[in-house]
């Protein structure tokens, strides 16, 4: 009988569960939604892997791949925070579901050119030391 009182209420009142995709999640300053990698900043120096308390992001420098592993992740926002460079930080947006075929794996080819130093003018140098 309390069974069944419990399946007739389901019928009058609102679920008490979500109904998210088919509405949109609510977003707080603070909901921890995904982990965000710019290729072209990031310098393959390896903390995030080192520091990752789950082991989801693996960075292969002889290849240039940057990856995470996203049902790895628990969005502790720790690899963004360690990353000096820039190329990490947490969006507080829900990224879409990772399909268990696709195993939630993203790989990003790493673009960071490293800058030149400026190379010294030799004239210029020796005018100076003629000078002293
Ligand atoms: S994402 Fe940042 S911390 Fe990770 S390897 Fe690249 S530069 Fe280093
Ligand atoms: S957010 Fe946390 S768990 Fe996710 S990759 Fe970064 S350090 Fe690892």
């Amino acid at each position: 009988m309390k069974m069944l009182k419990t399946i007739l209420k389901q019928f009058v009142h609102k679920p008490v569960t979500t109904t998210f995709p088919a509405e949109p999640a609510k977003r707080f300053d603070i909901t921890r939604g995904h982990v965000v990698f710019d290729p072209s900043k990031c310098t393959s120096c390896m903390i995030c892997m080192k520091r990752c308390p789950s082991q989801a992001v693996t960075v292969d420098r002889a290849a240039k791949l940057w990856t995470i592993d996203l049902f790895r992740c628990v969005i502790c926002g720790q690899c963004a925070e360690l990353c000096k460079f820039g190329a990490l930080s947490v969006d507080p947006a829900y990224s879409s579901s990772a399909r268990p075929d696709e195993r939630g794996v993203e790989t990003y080819e790493i673009t960071y050119v490293k800058p030149e130093k400026p190379k010294k003018d030799p004239e210029t140098e020796d005018e100076v030391l003629k000078r002293e």
